[in-house]
């Protein structure tokens, strides 16, 4: 059986707690959530720390999803806590209501167990090119707040991911909460292709469309995973897609631009030929499905 190596283990109860420590400890520590994406790196050895600071209790502070109205009831925002469960994400009505992309992408991450224990914020500081709800926050525009012991700071999702495994939060920093512009006469849609139920995607990728009142396109978003270091929002696409009638060539034209965008390597999971294909008939169906939710016509 493996196991990991020996560490000092601290639980804390308020994000003041995790920050002070952390900044006393330095690298030496490290935050753990869920625990689905560090215990098994530990276990494996990839990666080893003096201390693990558990920071479930926080989930009374950082698990939440809540709706906030813009000024004089102009679309608003949702602002979800960085320890919110993939399980509470996928059950959210209202979270599906405003953002069924939140759900597709639910529906195919790992299983129960990991969903019962998996956070928002543990899945995004992981930072694995491969992660579905990193793909899914670059695809709704997300900006993250970052809180450490001199105050709060916002980036946006390029900002956030420096690289694989890499972010910008720093050694005495944490991840609290999420925030998405919610826009009117606008969807979302998510698709994985994966070697079988409960596996990492071989590709998934995400679209959000929103239209003018005349049904063109205002703007588009499209975010792959498992094609690049990091989940890749591509500009290409919002510019070919705005002002535009959507159609079948529309969406077939921003698949080529994905296809070529994108960086997929050949691994166990595929040949990057293979990878780039899915690349291309991901980002056309995800559309399709994000316009037919948005004008009502879903079947
Ligand atoms: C069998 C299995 C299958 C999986 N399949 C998928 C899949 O199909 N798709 C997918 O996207 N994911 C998948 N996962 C990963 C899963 O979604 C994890 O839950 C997620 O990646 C990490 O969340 P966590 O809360 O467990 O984070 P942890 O493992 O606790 O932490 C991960 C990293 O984030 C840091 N961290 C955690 N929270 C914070 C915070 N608030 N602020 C700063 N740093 C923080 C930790 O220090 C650590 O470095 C799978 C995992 C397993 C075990």
């Amino acid at each position: 059986m493996q196991v990991p190596a020996p560490f000092e283990y601290q639980r804390v109860s308020t994000v003041t707690e995790a920050v002070t420590l952390l900044d006393r400890l330095g690298d030496t520590a490290r935050l753990v959530a869920g625990g689905h994406s560090l215990i098994p790196m530990m276990k494996l050895r990839l990666t080893n720390f003096e201390y693990l600071i558990d920071i479930n209790e926080l989930h009374d502070e950082l698990g939440y999803i809540r709706s906030e109205p813009g000024p004089d009831g102009a679309p608003g925002r949702i602002r979800i806590g960085a320890m919110t469960r993939h399980r509470e994400l996928l059950e959210s009505d209202e979270l599906a209501a405003a953002f069924p992309i939140f759900r597709d992408a639910e529906r195919v991450i790992a299983d129960p167990v990991v969903r019962n224990r998996g956070t928002l914020g543990g899945s995004l500081c992981q930072s694995d090119p491969s992660e579905d709800l990193s793909a899914v926050c670059t695809t709704l525009d997300a900006s993250c707040v970052i809180q450490g012991l001199d105050g709060q700071r916002v980036v946006s999702m390029d900002e956030f991911h420096q690289g694989p495994y890499e972010t910008a939060v720093g050694d005495a920093e944490i991840l609290t909460e999420v925030r998405f512009p919610v826009r009117p006469r606008g969807s979302s849609a998510y698709e994985k292709v994966e070697r079988r139920a409960g596996d990492w995607a071989v590709v998934s990728a995400g679209a959000g469309v929103w239209l003018d009142e005349s049904g063109l396109v205002e703007d588009a978003r499209v975010g792959l995973a498992a094609v690049g270091p990091n989940t890749a929002g591509i500009p290409g696409i919002a510019d070919a897609l705005r002002g535009q009638r959507p159609t079948e060539e529309l969406y077939a034209r921003a698949g080529d631009i994905a296809a070529e965008s994108c960086s997929p390597v050949t691994d166990r999971r595929g040949s990057a030929e293979y990878k780039r294909h899915l690349a291309r008939e991901l980002t056309v169906r995800v559309l399709r499905r994000a316009v037919a939710r948005a004008t009502g016509q879903e079947v």
